[in-house]
């Protein structure tokens, strides 16, 4: 029997940070670099915290870590 996995709550207020414009590279790198070693990041690049693939999300100014590890770029 196949296992399922659990729902993943989606985020949608930082789907919205989608809209927002986009950080610096570095300010990127520096975001991914927390994700990265961060234990809820799953093996897909998704945040088991805010369900958000972190690859993409870290690249717009709005976009905020869920448990403050980085957060907004005003
Ligand atoms: S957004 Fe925050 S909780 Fe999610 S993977 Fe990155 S550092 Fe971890």
């Amino acid at each position: 029997m196949k296992q399922q996995k659990p729902k993943q709550k989606i985020d949608y207020k930082g789907l919205t940070a989608l809209l927002s414009g986009k950080v610096s590279d570095e300010t990127e790198m520096e975001r991914w670099d927390y994700c990265e070693s961060c234990p809820f990041l799953s093996e897909k690049n998704r945040c088991d915290q805010c369900g958000c693939f972190m690859r993409v999300k870290v690249k717009f100014k709005k976009a905020f870590c869920p448990i403050g590890v980085w957060g907004k770029e005003e």
